[in-house]
Parts: structure tokens; sequence; C-alpha cells
């Protein structure tokens, strides 16, 4: 039995993947080291035994020298059994750093209780290293390239506001003092200058709301309670005008951003509205679970609700299900809620039908 146990042991630090050492603390060698130690490092024991200890501490990157000081420190002092993680370069006999993980414990007191021995094993996490290092620059560069974006949607839609409030401006004066003064052809050509310009001053305002989303980073607690009310104040004449219905319950006060909540309960109660069936008036409930972390919002409507392949597409800018003669719209409204629930780390989905309604999903923090 006894010799199966240490035929065992030899083969699994024969086999294991981590490199494997003993350091006698008395003696200030290293008793022992497993094949694997020599094919990750490329040291024998005859190598590292034969360099002073100060030698052997220059094979640590100089960047974590104090931390690796620590943790022998933090070994030493440690419990028995207790296990020590660490992460560090280490320079190969080829010269080359490999990163390591190494978790490390005491293995041998003396009959004071003193440590005499300690152990460890580590393994190569090069390549892990690398991808964190990679994944970091890369999201450092979208951050940076986002922020660009919409510094440039920013600027430009703020710009653009300028001239072409001058373009809607004379195509209106043109109109009003030249109508019916030209030929027929003339008068229809105006009309659509007049209407694309409007349709896109509508748009340029879209774009500059949505790239306004979350520049103002004020953190406040919010009654959603107020905010609603507010909403339904503003759109007042809509509701009545339409005989819209709204069964609103008892919403939570939560930590966020009042104006763009604010913008986010008011395009989900004017879709429900816009979207309204053309013989039923709408009706609209509106409700708040806690659901872990998170209030989970819902916004049900009776309208004409929305097929299951353009589930996705309505949160994108612009996208749209309709001509702007069935329903007016510039396809802003649910990309800046999506970007409004994002902003509060949430999230914004719809569950729905054609004809059947749709219910609108928001998750907001407590
Ligand atoms: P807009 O209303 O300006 O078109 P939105 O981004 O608010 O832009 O909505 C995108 C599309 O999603 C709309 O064109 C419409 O087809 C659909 N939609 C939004 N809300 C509803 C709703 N409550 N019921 C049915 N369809 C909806």
């Amino acid at each position: 039995m006894e010799t199966i146990n240490e035929a065992f042991k030899d083969k699994v630090l024969d086999l294991t993947v981590s490199g494997i050492y003993v350091y006698d603390l008395v003696r200030g060698i290293n008793v022992y080291i497993n094949q694997q130690y020599t094919s990750l490092t490329g040291y024998t024991l005859d190598d590292i035994n034969g360099m002073t200890q100060e030698e052997f501490f220059t094979l640590f990157h100089p960047d974590e020298q104090t931390a690796i000081g620590e943790h022998m420190q933090e070994v030493i002092t440690s419990q028995l059994g207790q296990v020590i993680e660490i992460e560090y370069r280490f320079k190969k006999a080829d010269g080359n750093w490999i990163w390591c993980l190494s978790r490390d414990a005491v293995f041998d007191r003396d009959k004071d209780k003193n440590p005499t021995q300690f152990m460890g094993s580590f393994i190569d996490i090069t390549d892990r290293k690398q991808a964190e290092k990679e994944l970091k620059i890369f999201n450092q560069q979208m951050r940076f390239k986002n922020k660009e974006l919409e510094q440039f949607a920013y600027v430009a839609s703020h710009d653009l506001q300028e001239p072409l409030r001058t373009v809607n401006s004379f195509t209106e004066l043109l109109e009003q003092q030249y109508k019916g003064q030209l030929d027929g052809n003339a008068d229809k050509y105006l009309h659509y200058i007049s209407q694309a310009s409007t349709r896109m001053s509508a748009l340029v305002k879209g774009l500059l709301d949505y790239s306004r989303i979350g520049r103002d980073k004020q953190l406040t607690h919010v009654d959603c309670n107020t905010i609603i009310k507010a909403v339904q104040d503003d759109l007042n004449s809509t509701i009545s005008k339409t005989n819209t219905i709204l069964d609103i319950g008892e919403l939570p006060t939560i930590k966020g951003h009042e104006r763009e909540l604010r913008q986010l309960f008011q395009n989900l109660i004017s879709n429900a509205i816009k979207y309204r069936k053309k013989d039923i008036a709408p009706q609209i409930k509106i409700s708040a679970q806690k659901d872990g972390e998170h209030w989970k919002f819902s916004f049900r409507d009776n309208g004409i609700g929305i097929a299951e392949k353009h589930k996705e597409k309505i949160f994108v800018i612009f996208q749209r299900l309709h001509t702007t003669s069935e329903y007016e719209g510039t396809g802003i409204g649910l990309a800046l809620c999506q970007k409004i629930a994002e902003l509060h780390d949430g999230k914004i989905w719809v569950d729905s039908q054609p004809d059947k309604g749709s219910t609108f999903y928001i998750t907001l923090p407590n």
C-alpha cells in the first residue's frame, strides 16, 4: 500500500500541469521541484539552488517584486492549511517573461510551530494575461470611439440646427409671399421643400436629443409617480382627444436621471397612443414590480402590436415600421428609450403580437 501511494504521488507530481516546488527556509534552498517546473521555466533544481537569494529574486519582474516580498511574508506567517495566491511575471532561463499564478502554503513547521518549509504550485497564465490586456485596450478604444461618435453626433446635430432654421424660415416666407404667383409646379416644389426641411429639423432635433442622453450625469432620487403625473399633464390634450384610459399602479422611487426617465416614460406612453387601433380607444396599463436588484416596469397597450421579426429592429435609431403618412415619427423614440435604460444599467424589450397589443418592459435600478 505504501509503495502504491509513493508511486501514485510521484506520478501525480510528474503528470500535473503545475510547476511544484518545496523551499526549505532553514537551509535557504529548494529541496524539491517537479518536472513541470523545469518545463515551464527552463531551470533545474541545481540551476536555482546555484543562485544566491538576490539572484533568484531578480527573476521576478521589477513591477511585482514588492508584492512578491509581501506575499512571502504572508505565506510564512500564515496558519497551517492556509493557501495564498499571487500572480506575477517570472523570467525563464531563455530570458523570456511568463505570467504565473502561484498558490503557496506552509508545508512544515518545527516543534515551536515556526515554519521550516513552504511549498507552492504555479501555472503559466501568459495567454490569459495577454488576452486580458488586449481586451482592456480594446474596451478603452471602444469607449474612446463611442465618446468621439457621440461628440460628433452632438456637434453635427447642434450645428445643423441653425442653417436648417434659416432654410425653414425662408421657405415659409417664399410660400407666404409667392404662393399662386409662380406656376403650379413651383407651388408643389415649394411644398415638398417645406415638408422635407420640417422633417429634417425633426430628425436633427431627435439626433441631438439622442446624443444628449447621459451628458448630464446628475443622479437623484426620482419618484416615478410624480414623473408619470407630469407626463400625463404634458400629454393631456392627446389623451383626451383619443379617449385614452390610463391605469397606473403604484410606482417606486428610484435612483436615476430625472429628465431622461421622464423622456422614457413619455415616449412609451406617446407610442402606445400613436400606434392605437383605429376603432378602439387606447388603454394603457403601467406597473412596476421588484425584480431582484431591479425594478421591472411594464407599459401594456391594446394597440396594433408588433411582429416577432421586428421586435429588435424597432430599438435601432431611425428604424420605423411605417411610412410618415401612416404614422408621424422619426424612428428615434425607442432608440432613445434604449439609451436611457442602458444609462441606468437597465434593459428594455417588448412582448407583442400583431393586433394583440404590446407590452414594453424596462428594468431600472433600485
Ligand atoms: P417612431 O414612433 O418615431 O417611428 P420609435 O422609435 O418610437 O419611432 O418606434 C419605432 C417603431 O416601433 C415605430 O415606427 C412603430 O412601428 C413601432 N412601435 C413603437 N411603439 C409601438 C407600440 N406601442 N405599438 C406598436 N408599435 C410600436
